[in-house]
């Protein structure tokens, strides 16, 4: 099998594809009030050309597949999708990150489905605070939603973006979740991907500041070993059941081990997140590509990755940092 190997020896195992530019909240860090100009639907990737493109990619060594958005859940017949990429026997890992305001009866059907893992985005604990944050007032169900899919078999993660001023006082309730639940907590560096672009704070949350904030409120805090890899740095407090990370998803510490790819909803190809996108596959697939055409473009796209996410954004034919991260899938 040929497989995807950047100049820098990083294999290329895992495709982060967003299903639609489209969600149902209005998240302050990704997108403006009234929202983003979402695309034609005839101009994003239809279900058939996201299962040939991962079928393809699969056959080059991915294994690993995170269905994002938007909010992947407000394309109708996203489960039938599931459905067919369950069939792909190259596929280790099918995973979904949602906002959970859809996902609640779909949960037993995933589960049969055989999805691994769930990344429900959570940013508060707070009620009048997830109506600040979302500009949507559906707290109540999605906490239903994370009682629900705690119950559940899959494998939840919980993504929490630190906005300076909103919810750094809840990293410890957070953490606290962890004590009692098998769940993950990762919490995420703010990223300038809202529309706007980099916010003016005079607080910087990163890593070091997030773990600083978390050693106030825990003393027993136990370094685990993290996987080849890994987007996060992972920890867990003594005897409790759960574990917390931190995702330096800005200050790009974690580039050594890039195994990511990203494809968006109108088929832009990504080989970082920071880079403004480097082919569109829908277009070339839409003028008549072979399988053998799109993996020959594969390998040598993933040829140009750049050693790391100050590398991708120095690169960028756009220099500003601040397209929405509903149009790229996160
Ligand atoms: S910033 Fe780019 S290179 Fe670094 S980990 Fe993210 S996707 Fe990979």
């Amino acid at each position: 099998m040929k497989k995807l190997v950047d100049k820098f020896g990083r294999q290329i195992t895992y495709l982060r594809l967003a299903i639609t530019d489209r969600c149902n909240l209005r998240c302050q860090y990704c997108m403006p009030a009234h929202g983003i100009d979402i695309v034609d639907r005839k101009d994003l990737l239809s279900y058939k050309e996201m299962y040939r493109i991962t079928r393809v990619l699969s056959e080059l060594g991915v294994n690993k597949v995170r269905l994002t958005g938007g909010e992947p859940f407000v394309r109708k017949d996203f489960i039938n999708f599931l459905e067919s990429l369950s069939f792909n026997d190259h596929l280790d890992q099918i995973n979904i990150t949602t906002n959970g305001a859809l996902i609640s009866k779909h949960i037993s059907k995933l589960e049969e489905l055989g999805i691994n893992a769930v990344n429900l985005s959570l940013d508060t604990l707070n009620a009048d605070k997830f109506k600040q944050i979302t500009r949507r007032d559906i707290f109540d169900e999605t906490m239903q939603t994370l009682d629900q899919l705690l119950a559940s078999e899959l494998t939840l993660k919980l993504n929490v973006v630190i906005l300076p001023g909103v919810n750094t006082n809840e990293i410890g309730d957070f953490i606290a979740l962890t004590k009692n639940k098998n769940i993950a907590v990762r919490f995420i560096e703010e990223m300038p991907f809202n529309g706007v672009g980099l916010r003016k704070t005079d607080e910087v949350w990163n890593l070091n500041r997030i773990f600083k904030e978390a050693e106030k409120y825990f003393t027993n805090i136990i370094p685990l070993d993290d996987k080849k890899s890994s987007t996060s740095k992972n920890f867990k407090i003594k005897g409790y059941r759960g574990t917390f990370g931190i995702i330096p998803a800005f200050t790009r510490t974690i580039c050594g081990d890039c195994n990511r790819i990203r494809i968006t909803s109108t088929g832009m190809f990504k080989n970082c997140l920071f880079d403004d996108g480097v082919f569109n596959i829908r277009d070339f697939i839409r003028n008549g590509a072979s399988d053998d055409d799109l993996k020959e473009l594969f390998i040598k796209t993933v040829q140009q990755k750049p050693i790391n996410g100050f590398v991708a954004e120095a690169n960028r034919k756009n220099k500003k940092v601040s397209e929405s991260m509903s149009t790229i899938g996160g």
